[in-house]
């Protein structure tokens, strides 16, 4: 049987709706509505694509967003300056960095730089200490949008075996430390799987939630999911088709035709993880302005 689609346009929709219950009513209590600030530096066209979108996304909720546009070649220590300005901007509850920066730049330095109660991308050592230690925080947005699915799709990972391939610090890692909490929501059993592991398939069949953030498309095939398993693509990758008029179009990290077969339920690439990282990056603003006051 064909695998239900987990609708992850719907699922933001919703998300949204209830954010922005919250934000007129923290308008009307504050005088003022959450805000937002992004910094672009240089011209690389899927971050501008991304804070376009997340812009977009202040616009619909009535957020006060505001965008720093910089050139590659800025100095750290100006970036770090507008860092710090805005972490004293009462107007800027949350501060986002577009990543990657360009190498001369120390990504490390800038996001230490932002205040961690600012921190909505939730990639502080602060905030990642606390979600490890099973504390209330800022949750790096893909990965909370991952556990929303879950949750609301009707596939709690409580008792089950999660298994992740990939273990980067944006996704993977905070991923599996969202969902080994004894927590509601979470509670599941998991393992993480990376370019050291000899035989992936060995791991991937044993997963009743296999979560992909590898980067490579196609990387996961039918073939090497449980019959029954619940499949969150995170992936996007680029892949020529001149059939398109952009030339390209987006795939995720698994083989969606095989693996629908396969699974009892599974994202798909656009319209699965995407939407869900923006309706949590707004929900986390709207968090960050409540406890700023
Ligand atoms: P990274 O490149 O930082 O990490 C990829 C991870 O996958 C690494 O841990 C790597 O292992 C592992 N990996 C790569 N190849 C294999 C393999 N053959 N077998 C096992 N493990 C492998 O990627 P990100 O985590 O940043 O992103 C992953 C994907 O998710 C990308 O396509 C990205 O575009 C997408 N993404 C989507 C978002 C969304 O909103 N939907 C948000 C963020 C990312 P090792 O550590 O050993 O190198």
């Amino acid at each position: 049987m064909a695998a239900e689609i987990i609708d992850g346009k719907r699922i933001a929709a919703d998300i949204k709706r209830e954010v922005l219950g919250g934000t007129k009513a923290f308008a009307s209590a504050h005088g003022s509505p959450p805000g937002l600030a992004f910094i672009l530096v240089g011209n690389n066209p899927a971050s501008e694509s991304y804070v376009r979108s997340k812009g977009k996304a202040c616009e619909e909720l009535g957020f006060y967003s505001v965008t720093e546009k910089v050139p590659a070649e800025i100095p750290e220590k100006d970036l770090l300056a507008m860092v710090h300005r805005f972490n004293a901007d009462a107007k800027v509850h949350g501060l986002l960095v577009q990543l990657p920066l360009p190498k001369h730049i120390n990504e490390q330095k800038v996001i230490e730089a932002v205040d961690p109660k600012k921190d909505v991308d939730g990639f502080h050592p602060f905030n990642v200490g606390r979600l490890v230690l099973g504390l209330d925080t800022l949750k790096p947005c893909t990965p909370a949008g991952i556990q929303e699915l879950l949750i609301r799709s009707g596939n709690d990972p409580a008792g089950k075996h999660v298994v992740i391939v990939g273990r980067s610090n944006i996704v993977g890692k905070p991923i599996a430390n969202i969902l080994l909490q004894k927590q509601s929501g979470a509670n599941a059993v998991v393992t993480v799987v990376h370019t050291g592991a000899k035989d992936l398939t060995r791991f991937t069949k044993e997963a009743d939630i296999l979560i992909a953030a590898i980067g490579r498309a196609y990387a996961i095939t039918g073939g090497m999911l449980k019959e029954g398993c619940v499949v969150i693509d995170v992936g996007i990758n680029r892949i020529d088709d001149p059939s398109t008029p952009k030339g390209y179009r987006l795939v995720g990290d698994v083989d969606f035709e095989s693996a629908s077969k396969v699974a009892k339920a599974i994202t798909p690439v656009p319209g699965g993880v995407g939407p869900m990282t923006i309706a949590m990056l707004m929900r986390n603003t709207l968090e960050a302005a409540k406890r700023f006051q």
